[in-house]
Protein backbone atom coordinates (compact mmCIF):
# COMPACT_ATOMS: atom_id res chain seq x y z
CA UNK A 1 0.00 0.00 0.00
CA UNK A 2 1.09 3.27 -0.92
CA UNK A 3 1.73 5.83 1.88
CA UNK A 4 -0.54 9.00 1.13
CA UNK A 5 0.50 12.52 2.25
CA UNK A 6 -2.23 13.52 4.83
CA UNK A 7 -3.03 18.04 3.82
CA UNK A 8 -1.56 19.93 6.50
CA UNK A 9 0.04 16.90 8.26
CA UNK A 10 3.11 18.22 8.34
CA UNK A 11 1.63 22.14 9.06
CA UNK A 12 1.55 24.33 11.69
CA UNK A 13 -1.41 25.83 12.96
CA UNK A 14 -1.67 29.65 13.10
CA UNK A 15 -3.83 32.19 14.78
CA UNK A 16 -6.80 33.17 12.97
CA UNK A 17 -7.35 36.84 11.90
CA UNK A 18 -10.68 37.88 12.80
CA UNK A 19 -13.25 40.42 11.63
CA UNK A 20 -11.52 43.73 12.44
CA UNK A 21 -8.17 43.08 11.40
CA UNK A 22 -6.93 44.82 8.55
CA UNK A 23 -5.24 42.26 7.33
CA UNK A 24 -8.87 40.55 5.97
CA UNK A 25 -10.08 44.36 4.09
CA UNK A 26 -7.40 44.34 1.38
CA UNK A 27 -6.60 42.49 -2.09
CA UNK A 28 -4.01 40.07 -2.07
CA UNK A 29 -1.07 40.32 -4.04
CA UNK A 30 -0.68 37.42 -6.35
CA UNK A 31 1.76 34.48 -5.94
CA UNK A 32 5.29 34.61 -7.75
CA UNK A 33 7.24 32.02 -6.28
CA UNK A 34 6.87 28.44 -6.40
CA UNK A 35 9.00 27.56 -3.98
CA UNK A 36 9.10 26.00 -0.19
CA UNK A 37 7.82 28.69 1.46
CA UNK A 38 4.59 28.30 -1.06
CA UNK A 39 4.30 24.55 -0.26
CA UNK A 40 4.88 25.37 3.76
CA UNK A 41 2.30 28.38 3.66
CA UNK A 42 -0.22 25.67 2.23
CA UNK A 43 0.21 23.14 4.42
CA UNK A 44 -0.21 25.39 6.94
CA UNK A 45 -3.08 26.75 6.03
CA UNK A 46 -4.72 22.85 5.72
CA UNK A 47 -3.15 22.58 9.39
CA UNK A 48 -4.88 25.61 10.73
CA UNK A 49 -8.46 25.27 8.34
CA UNK A 50 -8.53 21.56 10.25
CA UNK A 51 -8.04 22.94 13.80
CA UNK A 52 -10.97 25.09 13.67
CA UNK A 53 -12.86 23.01 11.55
CA UNK A 54 -13.71 24.91 8.72
CA UNK A 55 -14.62 24.00 5.29
CA UNK A 56 -12.01 26.34 3.40
CA UNK A 57 -9.17 28.95 4.56
CA UNK A 58 -7.94 32.21 2.68
CA UNK A 59 -4.12 33.29 3.30
CA UNK A 60 -5.16 36.73 4.20
CA UNK A 61 -6.86 34.92 7.29
CA UNK A 62 -3.71 33.69 8.99
CA UNK A 63 -2.25 37.28 7.99
CA UNK A 64 -0.38 36.35 4.57
CA UNK A 65 -1.16 38.41 2.09
CA UNK A 66 -1.18 36.15 -1.04
CA UNK A 67 -3.75 34.97 -3.55
CA UNK A 68 -3.87 31.28 -2.32
CA UNK A 69 -6.83 29.18 -1.04
CA UNK A 70 -7.73 25.81 0.60
CA UNK A 71 -10.41 23.60 0.40
CA UNK A 72 -11.83 20.61 2.13
CA UNK A 73 -15.89 20.80 1.44
CA UNK A 74 -18.98 18.94 0.39
CA UNK A 75 -21.33 20.37 -2.26
CA UNK A 76 -25.24 19.65 -1.80
CA UNK A 77 -24.61 15.67 -3.38
CA UNK A 78 -22.10 15.08 -0.49
CA UNK A 79 -19.26 14.72 -2.87
CA UNK A 80 -16.09 15.59 -1.13
CA UNK A 81 -13.99 18.36 -2.82
CA UNK A 82 -10.13 18.77 -1.33
CA UNK A 83 -7.41 20.99 -2.88
CA UNK A 84 -5.84 23.97 -2.63
CA UNK A 85 -5.58 27.10 -5.63
CA UNK A 86 -2.78 29.82 -6.10
CA UNK A 87 -4.14 33.24 -7.79
CA UNK A 88 -8.01 31.80 -8.17
CA UNK A 89 -10.12 33.75 -10.67
CA UNK A 90 -13.61 33.36 -10.48
CA UNK A 91 -14.63 32.84 -14.25
CA UNK A 92 -17.76 31.60 -13.74
CA UNK A 93 -20.69 32.26 -11.15
CA UNK A 94 -23.87 31.69 -12.06
CA UNK A 95 -27.64 29.79 -11.91
CA UNK A 96 -29.65 30.32 -9.65
CA UNK A 97 -28.98 32.67 -6.52
CA UNK A 98 -29.18 30.59 -3.58
CA UNK A 99 -29.93 32.10 -0.10
CA UNK A 100 -27.88 29.71 2.75
CA UNK A 101 -26.75 29.71 5.96
CA UNK A 102 -22.76 30.79 5.33
CA UNK A 103 -20.56 31.31 8.22
CA UNK A 104 -16.80 31.94 8.42
CA UNK A 105 -13.55 31.36 10.67
CA UNK A 106 -12.69 34.85 11.11
CA UNK A 107 -16.56 35.37 12.29
CA UNK A 108 -16.65 32.79 14.79
CA UNK A 109 -20.27 31.25 15.94
CA UNK A 110 -22.31 33.48 13.93
CA UNK A 111 -23.76 32.34 10.50
CA UNK A 112 -26.35 34.14 8.38
CA UNK A 113 -28.35 33.53 4.70
CA UNK A 114 -26.44 34.42 2.21
CA UNK A 115 -27.34 34.58 -1.08
CA UNK A 116 -24.83 33.16 -3.83
CA UNK A 117 -24.73 31.91 -7.13
CA UNK A 118 -25.57 28.17 -7.49
CA UNK A 119 -22.29 27.12 -10.02
CA UNK A 120 -18.99 28.82 -9.72
CA UNK A 121 -15.73 28.28 -11.60
CA UNK A 122 -12.29 28.91 -10.36
CA UNK A 123 -9.60 29.35 -12.57
CA UNK A 124 -5.66 29.22 -11.29
CA UNK A 125 -2.56 27.21 -10.38
CA UNK A 126 -1.33 24.70 -7.97
CA UNK A 127 1.07 24.93 -5.35
CA UNK A 128 3.89 23.54 -8.91
CA UNK A 129 2.30 26.39 -11.03
CA UNK A 130 0.56 24.02 -13.05
CA UNK A 131 -3.01 25.63 -14.44
CA UNK A 132 -5.82 24.29 -12.39
CA UNK A 133 -9.68 24.81 -12.89
CA UNK A 134 -12.07 23.56 -9.93
CA UNK A 135 -15.96 23.57 -10.83
CA UNK A 136 -18.34 23.53 -8.11
CA UNK A 137 -22.18 23.52 -7.27
CA UNK A 138 -24.16 24.30 -4.24
CA UNK A 139 -22.15 24.57 -1.11
CA UNK A 140 -18.96 24.09 -2.96
CA UNK A 141 -20.00 26.55 -5.25
CA UNK A 142 -20.63 28.56 -1.94
CA UNK A 143 -17.51 27.93 -0.62
CA UNK A 144 -15.50 29.15 -3.87
CA UNK A 145 -17.11 32.16 -4.17
CA UNK A 146 -16.78 33.00 -0.18
CA UNK A 147 -12.98 32.33 -0.37
CA UNK A 148 -12.61 34.53 -4.09
CA UNK A 149 -14.17 37.83 -1.65
CA UNK A 150 -11.68 37.38 0.47
CA UNK A 151 -8.38 37.44 -1.41
CA UNK A 152 -10.22 40.73 -2.56
CA UNK A 153 -10.65 41.84 0.78
CA UNK A 154 -14.60 40.68 1.18
CA UNK A 155 -16.63 39.16 3.52
CA UNK A 156 -19.65 37.11 3.34
CA UNK A 157 -21.79 39.63 5.72
CA UNK A 158 -20.76 42.22 2.83
CA UNK A 159 -23.27 40.42 0.78
CA UNK A 160 -25.92 40.93 3.20
CA UNK A 161 -28.50 43.63 3.19
CA UNK A 162 -31.28 45.02 5.62
CA UNK A 163 -32.05 43.48 8.81
CA UNK A 164 -29.58 40.14 8.45
CA UNK A 165 -26.62 42.48 8.07
CA UNK A 166 -27.75 44.75 11.15
CA UNK A 167 -27.92 41.46 12.85
CA UNK A 168 -25.02 39.66 11.95
CA UNK A 169 -22.72 42.69 12.91
CA UNK A 170 -24.98 43.14 16.14
CA UNK A 171 -23.86 39.24 16.73
CA UNK A 172 -20.00 40.32 16.03
CA UNK A 173 -19.81 43.01 18.04
CA UNK A 174 -21.17 41.40 21.11
CA UNK A 175 -19.02 38.06 20.22
CA UNK A 176 -16.51 37.44 23.33
CA UNK A 177 -13.51 37.49 20.51
CA UNK A 178 -14.31 40.78 19.19
CA UNK A 179 -12.99 42.66 22.45
CA UNK A 180 -14.53 46.32 21.02
CA UNK A 181 -12.63 45.90 17.88
CA UNK A 182 -15.75 45.24 15.92
CA UNK A 183 -18.06 48.61 15.09
CA UNK A 184 -21.78 47.60 16.11
ZN1 LIG B 1 -14.24 33.15 5.45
Amino acid sequence: MRHRTIPGSSGRVRPLRLLGDPALTGPCEEVTAFDGELTELIEDMYATMYAAEGVGLAANQIGVPLRVFVYDCPDDEDRRHLGHIVNPRLVEADGPVVRGPEGCLSVPGIEAGTPRHDHAVVEGLSVTGEPVTVTGTGFFARCLQHECDHLEGGLYLDHLTGLRRRRALRAAARAPWAAGTVPA
